[in-house]
């Protein structure tokens, strides 16, 4: 989950005394439909030599498929195919980097990402755990990445997460749930090609979609918004109405999909998330349901913290024809729901950006359960 990503953002926002932060921006991007196929020349001036490769991590839904025999593999190069059927987890990162370092005795060239969040998140892992001692877990925070990472790119195949510009990798560790925050986490090189996105079924494409639509909503609402944010959040709220509520083609779709990520991505890089993010990290906790399923799940139920916001989503969901599953909380005990409200109230500026700096008083555990129960 991105939702904790930014504890320190509090620090930042609004918040002269503390000092502005200094945000990381990925690098360069390129966009356009099949400009995957440029991958190979914006590799070739980051090869170290012929013995440093580069290693692609690629969601292994695409293994076997036309996408595979077009990564650009030479040399020594190693593709090796991961599955996101779980999100990222520091014992995955961590065997990925043992694996890498026993079989080349030098640094690899760089590390290219291809996938959904959970794929460009692992590559970002990858990359700096190359070059920082130690295990994933230790740099699970903010700012505890000492050196550069790898030369790292980011091609994302499903829209919305907004990872491919954020600053944080989230991992599932041994003792939380948290992203590796830091300034060398942001990619080096970002690949924007709309037609990598084809093949994403509709919910998927829905589920990951909306987690930019949350984006936006708990950014435009949030206390923390300032100008910057709300650039960005409204450039993509625009686009996320355009492609679930208006009539485009596929192809404008997807273009329009990928940007309205980015921007979202960008929006709350300046800000925060809010209730939605906070509940879902909770589910996902207790549960493992996926980040993207997990905002629209708690999202349905917010109408009284965002009513515009959720009066859209019920009309995308219903334009769309999502049905989404119910009953997720039925069976829970008194300490399951303990476990997802403790975990949730623990995101406290989430809370603060949501709903100022006297959320406790609103934000009750009776309150939390009273909302769980109904999803
Ligand atoms: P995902 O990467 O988990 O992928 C979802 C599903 O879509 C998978 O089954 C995958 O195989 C499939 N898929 C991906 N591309 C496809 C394609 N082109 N065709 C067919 N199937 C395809 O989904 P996601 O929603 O993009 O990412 C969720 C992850 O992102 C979570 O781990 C979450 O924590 C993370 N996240 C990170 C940030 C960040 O800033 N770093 C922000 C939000 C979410
Ligand atoms: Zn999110």
């Amino acid at each position: 989950m991105d939702s904790n990503k930014d504890i320190e953002a509090k620090k930042v926002i609004g918040s002269k005394a503390a000092g502005y932060r200094n945000f990381p921006m990925v690098s360069r991007v390129i966009f356009g439909k099949g400009c995957f196929n440029q991958l190979g020349d914006i590799l070739l001036p980051q090869r170290k030599h012929s013995e440093a490769p580069f290693i692609f991590l690629v969601d292994d839904v695409f293994e076997g498929t036309e996408l595979a025999t077009r990564i650009p593999v030479i040399f020594n190069d190693q593709i090796i195919f991961v599955s996101a059927e779980e999100e990222p987890k520091t014992s995955q990162v961590d065997a990925l980097v043992q694996k890498i370092r026993r079989e080349y005795t030098e640094l690899p060239s760089g590390i290219v990402g291809i996938g959904g969040g959970t794929l460009l998140d692992l590559a970002k892992a990858v990359s700096i755990l190359l070059t920082n001692k130690g295990g994933s877990a230790v740099y699970q925070g903010w700012d505890l990445v000492q050196k550069p990472a790898l030369y790292h790119v980011g091609i994302p195949t499903v829209s919305g997460t907004g990872a491919e510009v954020s600053r944080t990798t989230v991992l599932l560790g041994p003792e939380k749930k948290l992203g590796i925050n830091s300034d060398y986490t942001t990619f080096d090189q970002v690949v924007l090609d709309p037609n990598l996105t084809q093949g994403v079924c509709k919910e998927q494409w829905f589920y990951t979609g909306m987690d930019c639509f949350i984006h936006c909503i708990e950014s435009l609402n949030g206390t923390y918004l300032n100008a910057f944010s709300q650039s960005y959040g409204e450039k993509a709220l625009e686009l996320c109405k355009e492609v679930y509520l208006g009539a485009l083609t596929p192809e404008e779709s997807r273009d329009k999909l990928m940007m309205a990520s980015w921007h979202g991505g960008m929006s709350i890089a300046y800000s925060q998330v809010g209730v939605a993010h906070a509940m879902s990290y909770g589910l996902g906790y207790l549960l493992g349901v996926k980040h993207g399923i997990g905002n629209c799940l708690v999202f349905q139920h917010l109408e009284e913290f965002y009513p515009e916001g959720v009066q859209l989503f019920n009309q995308m969901i219903e334009k769309q024809g999502i049905v989404l599953p119910k009953g997720i909380c039925a069976a829970l005990s008194d300490t399951d729901y303990d476990t997802m409200i403790e975990v949730a109230m623990s995101m406290e500026p989430l809370w603060e950006n949501a709903l100022g700096e006297g959320w406790r008083s609103v934000i009750t555990p009776e309150k939390l359960k009273s909302i769980y129960e109904k999803i």
